[in-house]
C-alpha cells in the first residue's frame, strides 16, 4: 500500500486542489498535514487578523476532510524536523503541496526538497495559486516586468478558462502519532476583539464559494461603476479566500464564464475590469519573486533619499483607531478594525494620508495592515503600499495626494458610508457630514475629533519635500 503526505499550507481546500489530487491518484494512502511554524515566515509571522482568519479556516477544512473519514494531523515546529519524523512513521514514500512565493517559503522549500530528495523520497509541488507562476511571464528580453499594462497584456493573451479539479476521494487514514488540537496552536486571540469579524466572514472553502455565488449574483453586473464606491458590496470581497487559498483563481474565471454564459446575451456584463483587478494580484506576486527585498526596500531607489517624518507615535495611533478628524480616512480605519477588511479606494486613502499628509513611512502603514488584515499579503500589501507612496513599481506619482474631502464626496456623496462606521456624525447634514470642522460647535458637542493636521498645508509640505529629494 503505498502512502503519501499531503502539506496543506495556504491552499486550504479540497476542490481544485492540484497537490491533493496528484496524491490520490497515485497513492492508496494520503495524509494531509498541516505544520505551523510561525518561525519560517521570518519578518512576516502571520498577524493576528489573519491568525483568526487561520484558525476558522482550517477547522473548516476539517470538516470537510471529515466528510471524507480522514482528518487532518496538526503539528507545530519546524516543517523538516516533522516531515520526517511523519515520513518514518508512516513508510510514507512521497510527499506533495502546492508552491508558496514569498522570499523565505521559496528557501524553506528549496532545502525540505532537497532533504528529503537525498532520503529517497519523491517530492511534487504544483501550482495552485496562480494563473501563471512569477518566472512564467516575462518581457521580450526575458526581463520580469516592473509596469502593469504590459504585464497584464501578455498574462490576458495566455489566460485560458480551465474546468476546476474535482474533489477527490481520500481513501484510508491512519492516525500518526503526536498530533495537536487546533486549540493548541492558539491562533485566536486571548482578549476577544473578533466579534466583528465573525459577523463579516465565514472562513473556509464553503464561505468562499458562497462569496463568489453572491458576487456573481449581486455584483458582478456592475462591477466597473460600483467597485469605487464604499458604501455599497460592489466588489467581491474574495481577497482573505484567495489569499489562503479556499479559492482559486482559476475556479473564480471558470464560475463567472459559466454564469456570464447562462444570461440573456444583451445583458452578459464585461468581466474584463474584473479580471484585471486579478491580474494587479498576479503582478504583486510576479514582483514579489523577482524583487524579493520589496518588502521593506523602496523598489524605486531614488526614494532612499526621501525625507520621511521621524515616526510619531502619537499620530500613528490616532490613525490606526480612526480618530483622525478626516472622516472618510477615520471610517476606513475603523471599518478595518471592526471587519478585518477595508475597500480597496478607502484603503488608497488612508495610505496617501498616512505617507502624504502625515509623511509616516510606509513601513508603519504596512506593519499596521499586515497585524489586522484578514487578507494581508504580502505580495499584495507590499506593491500596495509602494504603489501609493509612490515608490512603488508602476506607482501614482508621489504629487498625487489624494484629496480624502473630496474622494468623499466623489465616492460616498450620501455620506452612507461616514456615517455607518461614524456614529458621531450620524446626525450632521449633508453639507459638513464631509467637513464637520466646518460646524465646530456641533462637531465638539458629537465628540468627533478635530483634523490632526491641515489638509492643505501638509500636502504643500510633502510636496516641498518631495521636490528637495535627492535624484
Ligand atoms: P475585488 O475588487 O473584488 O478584486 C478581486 C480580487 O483581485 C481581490 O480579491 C484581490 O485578490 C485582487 N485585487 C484587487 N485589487 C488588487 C490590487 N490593487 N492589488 C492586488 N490584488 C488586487 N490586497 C490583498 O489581497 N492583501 C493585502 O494585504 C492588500 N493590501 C493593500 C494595501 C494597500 C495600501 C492597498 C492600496 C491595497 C491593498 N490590497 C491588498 C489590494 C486591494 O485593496 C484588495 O485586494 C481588495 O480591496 C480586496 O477586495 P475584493 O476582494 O473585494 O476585491
Amino acid at each position: 500500500m503505498s502512502t503519501a503526505l499531503v502539506l496543506f499550507r495556504r491552499d486550504l481546500r479540497l476542490i481544485d486542489n492540484p497537490a491533493l489530487t496528484a496524491a490520490c491518484e497515485s497513492h492508496e494512502h494520503v495524509l494531509p498535514v498541516y505544520i505551523h511554524d510561525p518561525d519560517e515566515s521570518g519578518a512576516w509571522a502571520a498577524g493576528g487578523a489573519s491568525r483568526w482568519w487561520l484558525h476558522h479556516s482550517l477547522t473548516s477544512l476539517q470538516t470537510r476532510l471529515h466528510s471524507h473519514h480522514a482528518g487532518l494531523h496538526i503539528r507545530r515546529g519546524h516543517s523538516l524536523a516533522i516531515l520526517q519524523e511523519l515520513i518514518k512513521h508512516s513508510g510514507a514514500e512521497a510527499v506533495y503541496w502546492n508552491r508558496l512565493y514569498e522570499p523565505s517559503a521559496i528557501a524553506n522549500d528549496i532545502r525540505n526538497k532537497a532533504a528529503l530528495r537525498e532520503q529517497g523520497l519523491a517530492v511534487h509541488s504544483y501550482n495552485a495559486a496562480l494563473w501563471r507562476e512569477p518566472w512564467q511571464i516575462a518581457t521580450q528580453q526575458g526581463d520580469p516586468y516592473r509596469v502593469f499594462t504590459p504585464y497584464w497584456r501578455n498574462l490576458r493573451a495566455h489566460l485560458q478558462v480551465v474546468a476546476p479539479l474535482p474533489e477527490p476521494t481520500l481513501r484510508g487514514w491512519n492516525k500518526l502519532p503526536g498530533g495537536l488540537e487546533l486549540s493548541a496552536l492558539k491562533l485566536l486571540p486571548a482578549i476577544p476583539w473578533d466579534a466583528g469579524f465573525a459577523e463579516s466572514w465565514q472562513p473556509g472553502e464553503h464561505g468562499a464559494r458562497q462569496m463568489l455565488e453572491l458576487f456573481c449574483d449581486d455584483a458582478v453586473s456592475d462591477y466597473a461603476q460600483a467597485r469605487d464606491l464604499p458604501a455599497r458590496h460592489g466588489t467581491s470581497r474574495l481577497s482573505p479566500y484567495l489569499h489562503f487559498g479556499e479559492i482559486s483563481p482559476r475556479q473564480i474565471h471558470f464560475a463567472l464564464i459559466k454564469h456570464v454564459k447562462r444570461m440573456d446575451a444583451k445583458r452578459r456584463p464585461d468581466i474584463e475590469p474584473y479580471l484585471r483587478e486579478l491580474g494587479w494580484r498576479e503582478f504583486a506576486y510576479h514582483l514579489l519573486y523577482h524583487f524579493p527585498k520589496t518588502p521593506t526596500e523602496n523598489f524605486n531607489p531614488r526614494f532612499d533619499s526621501f525625507h520621511w517624518n521621524p515616526p510619531d507615535k502619537a499620530l500613528l495611533k490616532r490613525w490606526q483607531q480612526g480618530r483622525t478628524g478626516i472622516p472618510l480616512v477615520d471610517a476606513g480605519m475603523r471599518e478595518l478594525w471592526h471587519t478585518g477588511w477595508m475597500h480597496n479606494r478607502v484603503r488608497m486613502i488612508v495610505a496617501s494620508f498616512l505617507t502624504k499628509n502625515l509623511r509616516q513611512h510606509w513601513h508603519e502603514g504596512e506593519r499596521w495592515f499586515w497585524d489586522t488584515l484578514v487578507d494581508a499579503d504580502l505580495a499584495s500589501n507590499t506593491l500596495g503600499w509602494q504603489w501609493v507612496a509612490g515608490c512603488g513599481a508602476d506607482a501614482a506619482p508621489y504629487f498625487r495626494v489624494f484629496n480624502p474631502v473630496t474622494q468623499a464626496r466623489k465616492f460616498d456623496p450620501d455620506g452612507v458610508y461616514l456615517r455607518r462606521w461614524l456614529p458621531e456624525l450620524a446626525d450632521f447634514p449633508l453639507d459638513t457630514l464631509h467637513e464637520p470642522w466646518k460646524d465646530p460647535e456641533r462637531a465638539r458637542q458629537s465628540g468627533y475629533p478635530s483634523p490632526i493636521v491641515d489638509l492643505a498645508q501638509s500636502r504643500q509640505d510633502a510636496l516641498a519635500a518631495y521636490r528637495t529629494r535627492k535624484d
